[in-house]
């Protein structure tokens, strides 16, 4: 076949596909301009109405929702039976398609291999002084005789340990009410700050547009730099103050805001640091209450109702004016206290132990003490026997079966291995 002939049969087999698509377009024309007097009219395609979700793919569920213009609402949970991705079961009402997906079968292997254990303890840290002194004379990272005050360096050097041994900072308030969002493999630490120290979150610059700087050696410094470098991981701390707020008069309000509004916490330490066993019920209601009611006239409803018993002070709840630490009303200003924290020595137990009592709560003493009386190498060794480690999913509750004693009541998914 010579190049003109072929060009010629191209010519003429455009010509017909032109023709056919003129006539049947023109056909198609007819029919639509007849819809008005409601004959000639092309029966509509329906799509089938289903009824049984189950093992149906997510993708085909989705593309039926979007036929039927139905909005799609998606939960997930495990299924011996149904293959990952596939649909456990299905409801519509009032044009919301809600499905249930099936991530699988629990991965049992895989929580014996992490060691999962969500009834294992969880580390408060207690710290107070962050300062930035290289000339320290007492051992390790302390910066007074008892180790109440830490260098900056010794502090940014904990957070590194806590991440290498695969702890993950959460909010103290998350743990209060039993919600820990870790990783799988991974463990919960909380962070917590007394007394409002000015180098906790050192002011060094307001800039024009309102924003400020801190001291980059201040904990607010050390935690901020340490978010940066690990974006995988959470920085957050909760910070009890007294009656002077951050220490920095002019500065105050703004630190307290910027902190609630950058993922810290901020809860009650009294307003005068007081030792709740040298006075009666009513200064303990007005120590609490009047802190409450100071950061209730700058964040409301955004701090915590935590408070951490300065002194670790009294030593048992059964002390006459606990009650008014919990809860109470100081001049027509009612307030309440979610939890009380203790100057503890110890991990706390996991918030699904039965144990759990969040008005008297125990903390770690973040202190050097070459391994011994509940420093934190000792802490973090002692752990290593019994630390909560997360299975990764805030509906599964997993524990080993030996732990299975200490459980209190949960309306989580219970899975032992
Ligand atoms: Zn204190």
């Amino acid at each position: 076949m010579n190049m003109k002939r072929k060009t010629k049969m191209k010519k003429s087999g455009l010509l017909v596909v032109v023709i056919i698509l003129i006539l049947f377009g023109g056909g198609i024309f007819y029919l639509s301009n007849q819809e008005d007097d409601g004959k000639f009219l092309l029966p509509k395609k329906e799509e089938k109405e289903i009824t049984d979700f189950e093992n149906l793919s997510l993708a085909d569920a989705e593309s039926y929702a979007k036929k039927k213009k139905y909005e799609i609402k998606t939960t997930y949970d495990y299924d011996e039976n149904i293959e990952k991705d596939k649909i456990i079961s299905g409801n519509l009402e009032d044009n919301v398609l809600n499905l249930v997906v099936s991530e699988g079968s629990i991965p049992i292997e895989t929580f014996k291999e992490k060691k999962v254990n969500e009834l294992g303890k969880v580390p408060i840290m207690m710290y107070h002084g962050i300062v930035n002194t290289t000339t320290n004379k007492y051992t390790g990272g302390n910066v007074d005789k008892d180790g109440y005050n830490r260098t900056s360096s010794a502090f940014a050097k904990d957070l590194e340990m806590y991440y290498e041994k695969g702890y993950r900072m959460i909010r103290l308030e998350d743990y209060i009410n039993g919600v820990i969002d870790v990783e799988l493999g991974y463990s919960p630490i909380i962070l917590t700050f007394d007394d409002g120290n000015e180098n906790n979150f050192k002011v060094t610059k307001k800039n024009e547009d309102g924003t400020f700087e801190f001291d980059p050696n201040s904990a607010i410094g050390v935690l901020e730099e340490f978010k940066k470098k690990h974006q995988d991981a959470k920085a957050t701390a909760t910070f009890f103050l007294n009656g002077g707020l951050c220490n920095q008069p002019q500065y105050n309000e703004d630190i307290v805001k910027w902190l609630v509004e950058n993922g810290y916490d901020v809860g009650n330490h009294t307003i005068s640091h007081v030792d709740f066993t040298k006075i009666g019920n009513e200064k303990t209601k007005e120590e609490v209450g009047k802190l409450y009611q100071k950061l209730d006239n700058i964040i409301p409803d955004k701090y915590v109702h935590i408070i951490a018993l300065p002194f670790g002070s009294p030593y048992k709840k059964s002390h006459s004016n606990y009650p008014y630490i919990i809860e109470g009303e100081y001049n027509g200003y009612k307030y309440h206290s979610d939890a009380g924290l203790r100057v503890g020595w110890e991990p706390e137990v996991s918030p699904f132990n039965k144990d759990f009592d969040t008005s008297f709560l125990k903390r770690v003493r973040a202190y050097d003490n070459n391994g011994k009386e509940f420093d934190i190498q000792m802490t973090f060794n002692l752990l290593e026997k019994n630390r909560f480690i997360s299975d990764g999913n805030k509906k599964l509750l997993t524990i080993p079966k030996s732990e299975e004693g200490k459980l209190k009541e949960t309306e989580l998914k219970l899975v032992k291995y």
